[in-house]
This record gives C-alpha cells, structure tokens and sequence, in this order.
C-alpha cells in the first residue's frame, strides 16, 4: 500500500504508481497531516527523489520510530480488501481517461473514511465542460440501504443534473445473473443479445433514476427493458390457428429499462466508444435501442396484416362453402405466412428514416421514479398497446 494514499486537502486518492508527476507537485513529509492509510487511517510521511534525476521511488510510509519501518497496523483480510478495491476502481480510471482524454477523472473519498470498512468503494468522479458523471464500482454484494444512501449523498453533492452510473462486475456470478439470449434484428441485421435477470438492488437503481451497465475487459454492456406478451386482437383479424405462435411477442423500454420489464436485453459496447460524443454518454448503444423499437413497430404491423388477411381467407372460405356446391377439396389452399423466425420486415409502407437519427441527442437521465405504476404487461381485452404502459418521457 506504500504507492496509496487518501489526500485529506483534495478529497481524493493518489496513486503514486499512476500519477508520475505528483512526486514532484506533493508536498513531503507528513505535510500537516495530509496524507491518511486507506486501511488504518493513520498519517503517512511521504518520501519523495531528492533530485530528478535519482532513482528513489516515491512512497507513503507509516511514521515509526525505526527508520524504514513501515507496517500498517490493519488486519492484513481489511488491507488486502481495499487494496483491491482501489486497484479495480483505479484500473477503470485509467481506462475511462483513455476514453475521454480530455475529462478530469479521479477517485473521491471524504477525508473521514480513511481506516474504515466500506461496504461500496470511493466513486470515480468525471467532470467534463458541464457534465458530472459518478461512476460506481461494486465488488462485494450491495444492500438496499448502501444503494440508497450513495444515491443519495451523490443527488445532494452533484445536482439531480448529474448522471450517476453503476458499473457492475460481468464476471461475478452474483452481480450478472445471466438469463438466456434473445434474437434481435436492428436495422435488418440479425444479431443476438444476452439477456439478464436484474437483481433487487439493480432495478432500485434504476428505478432511482440511477443507471446500471455490466462491465468486463474494455467492454460495456447496456440494459434496455424487455416486455413479453401477446398482441390482442383489434378488429378484422384473426390470430386463431396457425397465426396464435403470432400474437407472442416482446417490447422493448428504453434508454433504460422500465421497472415492470420482464428481462433486460444487453447492448455490448467499447469502453472507448463512450468519448465518440460529447461528454460520457453511451450513445451508439441508446441509437441500436432505438432502431429496436422500430424493428418492433415493423414487426406489429407485419403481424397485424398477416391476421387481417387471415381473418380475409377464413370470411370468404366460409361463403363459398355456403354458397356454392365446389368441394372443399377442390378448394385453393390458402397460402400460409411465413414462419415467425423468418425476416419480418414491415409490408405497411413506412416513411425513409433520416441518417441522423442513429445520433440523435439523448434526454438527461431522469432522476425520479416513473411517475406512474407500470402495469403488467399481458395480453389484455380491447385495443392494447404497450406503448401506453410506459411513462410519457419513453414516447418518441
Ligand atoms: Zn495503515
């Protein structure tokens, strides 16, 4: 732990094995008390190069009475624990500054959590022009409480304009519950999605306006909501016999899932694409959402004039079989609709999308619940969209 340190004058942790330049900005010695052991809490001394020139490597050390002595006198378990903390949080630092090389990002600590136990680490604070973005990092399992207290300590310190991100470990069995694949198709190419099953704390994220992703190597993977039901139907079609497989579909909630989604869809995304726009916004992922709910539209309307041309065939069927003495044998077959895997590209014309939609701005997170229960999403009587269900901000 001898490169770590909390800096009690900037709020903040330096690592001296990452910040090349601060053996020659921080001031030595105990500096007044300035620098604090993460895992003790106690004050270091820190030792820089007399010259540039030298080959001293710039440490932290506990003050003892025997020179070079330098033991931290924190269970070695709690030392070990933040340690690796630090490591995780400050390894995706250096990987968001990549990323944004023109942001300010550093990891934030208030001065009277140095030696305690934390159950969530620091937060990585990105300031770019305007923007504030606090990015989370859990490793151990998170409670309720801890999620609401950091949500809320972050919403008073930052403004409800801050955008307040939660980066949960795509390896660890008990953040990423992995639920399965879904067959999509955005812009008419087939791909598929890994879906996840969000746990209690995940969708209290988001329903706090707080926004999750999972992250493993230099990759993210963005949630949209999924909404499994059936298509009811509206007037002139017929979703009986072969057209019942159907009527089964699923609607997408986006740019982040709605509390009464069933799944969550993922949408990978580089690390390094979130500085292609303005500021952190993973807007490449919010674009292929959106062309996920114009597939859907696509899809509806497809279905939809299958069941009316359905509905058609069953009608005049049955007046000629009234109607004439032809046997029904004799009868033309009706030709059946495509299977529900094949390519449902929509046969209603549909007005040419402009390019630019693909990068249209994407609304500030909103920092508040839904404003509305959101209801069960199941095959209802009467005319059903699963457009009215979602909240008023999610209509385009
Ligand atoms: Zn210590």
């Amino acid at each position: 732990m001898s490169e770590l340190a909390l800096d009690t004058t900037e709020g903040r942790i330096i690592d001296l094995r990452r910040e090349t330049a601060a053996a020659s900005l921080l001031p030595r010695g105990k500096a007044g008390g300035r620098y604090r052991c993460c895992a003790c809490g106690k004050e270091l001394i820190f030792s820089g190069p007399a010259t540039p020139q030298s080959s001293f490597t710039p440490r932290f050390r506990h003050d003892g009475a025997e020179p070079g002595l330098d033991r931290c006198g924190a269970p070695g378990a709690h030392q070990a624990d933040i340690q690796a903390d630090l490591t995780v949080i400050l390894d995706l630092r250096d990987q968001l500054l990549n990323a944004l090389p023109r942001a300010d990002v550093y990891l934030q600590i208030a001065p009277h959590r140095a030696g305690q136990r934390w159950e969530l680490p620091p937060a990585l604070i990105i300031r770019h022009n305007d923007q504030v973005v606090v990015i989370e990092r859990p490793r151990r399992p998170l409670t309720k409480a801890t999620a609401d207290a950091r949500l809320q300590h972050v919403r008073t310190t930052y403004g409800e304009r801050s955008t307040h991100w939660w980066f949960f470990d795509h390896d660890d069995a008990q953040q990423y519950l992995a639920a399965g694949t879904v067959k999509v198709r955005p812009h008419g190419k087939p791909d598929t999605h890994h879906k996840v099953r969000p746990t209690a704390v995940q969708r209290q994220l988001v329903q706090a306006g707080g926004a999750v992703c999972w992250i493993t190597s230099g990759t993210l993977f963005i949630p949209y909501g999924g909404h499994p039901g059936a298509y009811p139907a509206l007037e002139g079609e017929d979703w009986s016999g072969k057209m019942a497989s159907w009527a089964k579909d699923w609607k997408i909630s986006h740019p982040y899932p709605a509390d009464s989604a069933a799944w969550w869809g993922l949408v990978p995304l580089s690390l390094l694409a979130l500085g292609q726009h303005t500021g952190f916004c993973p807007a490449p992922a919010f674009a292929l959402m959106s062309a996920l709910e114009k597939a859907q539209h696509g899809r509806e309307a497809h279905r939809r004039n299958l069941a009316r041309e359905h509905a058609q065939r069953a009608a005049s069927t049955q007046r000629t079989s009234t109607k004439s003495v032809v046997p029904p044998a004799e009868t033309p077959a009706a030709p059946l609709p495509v299977p529900p895997d094949a390519p449902t590209a929509p046969t209603a014309p549909t007005a040419p999308t402009p390019a630019t939609t693909e990068h249209q701005p994407v609304p500030p997170r909103p920092t508040l619940p839904p404003p509305t229960p959101l209801r069960d999403v199941r095959p209802q009587h009467g005319r059903f969209s699963w457009r009215s269900l979602l909240p008023r901000r999610w209509h385009r």
